[in-house]
């Protein structure tokens, strides 16, 4: 279903991704731990070519492009693909929730606007926040612009969503209910990755968990295995560290 290969990534000839290879299966979440500059962002903006990959092949269905040739070729068909909630809600502040959450479909996809309306309302039903449609994001809370930001991403319909340490910047008390929200995508087959230091978050939701260090993956299995039995010393560092 999505295959990435050999991703490599630098940055003024640093070499932040060192060949990175990932299989997910339709409706499988990922979730990717690992310290801070380990390329765990680099990554998911590779994937969702925010950032072009130097070498490397990312396959999402039928659509495969491989940064190893310097084409342009695919690269809209993959953007189209994946969307992505960031760690601050990323939201535009001078529209309404509504319009922040069509945005997307009615610039990018040209969907016609009423059809919009509607695919926007039934997201933001889905994450709680039906009534806050016509209020500006600073007239929500921190965990209700997070929502928010995770209705705008799943408007566009991607068939991989992508989730950067959504509730790093949240209030304790508020990263519970963006936590369920991205729970009840998991629960309804959605396929992602989700970069996250939420441990029980991982535990119970993560079909996979990865761990990333120095541009590559160390080490992956299910969440139990992660948790109660990591093989690498690396792993075990940083796992340590986090209790
Ligand atoms: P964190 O948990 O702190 O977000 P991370 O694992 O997500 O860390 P990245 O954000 O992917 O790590 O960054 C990895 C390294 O790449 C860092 O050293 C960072 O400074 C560097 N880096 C990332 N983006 C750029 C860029 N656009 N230009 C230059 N260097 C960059």
């Amino acid at each position: 279903f999505i295959e990435i290969k050999d991703v490599h990534k630098s940055f003024y000839q640093k070499e932040i991704l060192k060949g990175i290879d990932l299989t997910l299966h339709k409706g499988e979440v990922i979730v990717i731990l690992g310290p801070s500059g380990s390329g765990k962002t680099t990554l998911l903006r590779c994937l969702n070519t925010l950032e072009q990959a130097d070498k490397g092949q990312i396959k999402i269905n039928d659509v495969t492009k491989d940064f190893t040739k310097k084409d342009r070729r695919n690269t809209r068909d993959l953007i189209l693909k994946t969307a992505m909630v960031f760690q601050g809600h990323a939201l535009f502040n001078n529209m309404t929730v509504l319009q922040n959450v069509i945005e997307g479909l009615v610039r990018v996809k040209k969907t016609p606007h009423q059809e919009a309306v509607k695919i926007g309302l039934a997201m933001l039903e889905k994450v709680g926040l039906s009534d806050r449609a016509d209020y500006y994001p600073v007239q929500l809370s921190g965990g209700q612009q997070q929502r928010a930001g995770i209705a705008r991403a799943m408007a566009m319909k991607p068939e991989l969503l992508l989730f950067d340490e959504p509730t790093s910047a949240l209030d304790p008390e508020l990263v519970g209910e963006v936590l369920s929200a991205m729970k009840e995508l998991a629960q309804e087959g959605h396929t992602m990755i989700v970069v996250t230091h939420e441990m029980q978050f991982a535990y119970e939701v993560a079909d996979r968990v990865l761990y990333m260090e120095g541009g590559i993956v160390v080490e992956e299995g299910t969440p139990q295995a992660i948790f109660n039995t990591p093989q690498d010393e690396r792993t075990k560092k940083f796992l340590a560290r986090l209790s």
